[in-house]
């Protein structure tokens, strides 16, 4: 379904490590422009959206601290819209205000909880009482929507939750989420800002997100992962959320302060995203889209082995590559996390 990813406003209630707008902030409010669009030149972004694609994405910054939240997801709705909400869940602490936005249609919610602990999430949001603001609008919108729509977790990777990785999509199951996102920080932003306080290396990362996969998998969560090339991914290549995207076809983003109006995001990130000369013997060359290219700016490009083997020429194939992990593993976990 062709998508349109509206990042219409700047204003927020948190303050991430790895926020990725905060340059487009500086941009427009350097530039003497307000923090965020007009909702009257939101609903004719909406409308014009709408002539190329069927789902919206409302995000930011935070959608639902805008006042006229619940004008624009009526209007997007009578447009004809599917809603996407991506959010940091705060304001859905607020059950009136959860109630009335979960009315007015079925929504995929996409809700960001960056640890399993106030204390690490809260060091992530750089906001105190974050954490407990975002579990309870969790625990309203599962009460409220009874079944409609997507609930998926988002859990975006730094230094600082990376050791934690499995620990935080426990509880992301024990809320009830039906699909767990785990992202890659693209280092924009305030990301960029502190690279390297902030952005990991895949290489370290790498035990506690198989961890996690595999703890979703056991659980019968769905669970899908970007930004991480095949080659951290093994055995597991079918769940890369790039191959949705692909599938997905096109995506188009709007981002307010950038100097294009409309950005074909399926096209774009492919732009800015890095391959290197070793990728060539690699046998998911064809299909891997690598990652953002500040990582092996920062970073090198060493860590990127390739995976030899038959070539995978087609998302289909890539499809196949199931993982079924062990009973010894399967047992050792169940054990661990009283799951
Ligand atoms: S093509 Fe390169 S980045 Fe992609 S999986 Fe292979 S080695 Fe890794």
């Amino acid at each position: 379904m062709s998508r349109a990813d509206i990042k219409l406003g700047y204003s927020c209630n948190n303050e991430c490590i790895h926020c990725v707008i905060s340059d487009f902030r500086d941009i427009v409010l350097n530039g003497g422009m307000p923090e965020d669009i007009s909702p009257e030149d939101y609903k004719q972004e909406l409308l014009d959206s709408r002539k190329r694609t069927d789902r919206v994405v409302f995000t930011g910054g935070e959608p639902t601290i805008r006042k006229e939240l619940l004008d624009l997801v009526a209007f997007a709705r009578d447009i004809g819209f599917g809603i996407t909400m991506q959010t940091n869940g705060r304001k859905l602490a607020d059950p009136g205000f959860a109630a009335a936005l979960c009315s007015i249609a079925p929504i995929n919610f996409c809700i960001a909880l960056h640890g399993h602990t106030a204390e690490i999430h809260d060091a992530i949001t750089q906001k105190p009482g974050s954490f407990y603001d975002t579990i309870q609008g969790i625990r309203n919108v599962i009460e409220l929507r009874q079944g409609a729509g997507f609930l998926t977790g988002k859990i975006v990777i730094s230094k600082v939750n990376a050791p934690y990785l499995l620990q935080t999509a426990k509880l992301m199951i024990n809320l009830g989420f039906t699909t767990i996102n785990l992202t890659f920080p693209h280092a924009c932003g305030n990301a960029r800002k502190d690279f390297f306080d902030v952005v990991p290396t895949y290489t370290e990362i790498s035990e506690s997100l198989l961890n996690a996969i595999d703890l979703c998998m056991l659980s019968g969560v769905s669970v899908d992962t970007e930004t991480i090339p095949y080659c951290f991914l093994p055995n597991v290549e079918h769940i890369a959320v790039e191959i949705a995207m692909a599938e997905a076809g096109y995506t188009e983003l709007k981002q307010y302060g950038f100097e294009e109006k409309i950005v074909d995001w399926s096209q774009k990130r492919l732009e800015i995203k890095e391959k290197f000369p070793q990728c060539k013997e690699c046998r998911f060359d064809r299909v891997c889209e690598g990652p953002w290219n500040e990582y092996p700016q920062n970073y090198g490009s060493e860590e990127f082995k390739p995976v030899y083997g038959e070539p995978v020429t087609s998302i289909e194939q890539l499809k196949k590559h199931r993982h079924i992990p062990t009973d010894r593993r399967s047992r050792s976990f169940r054990y661990e996390l009283d799951i």
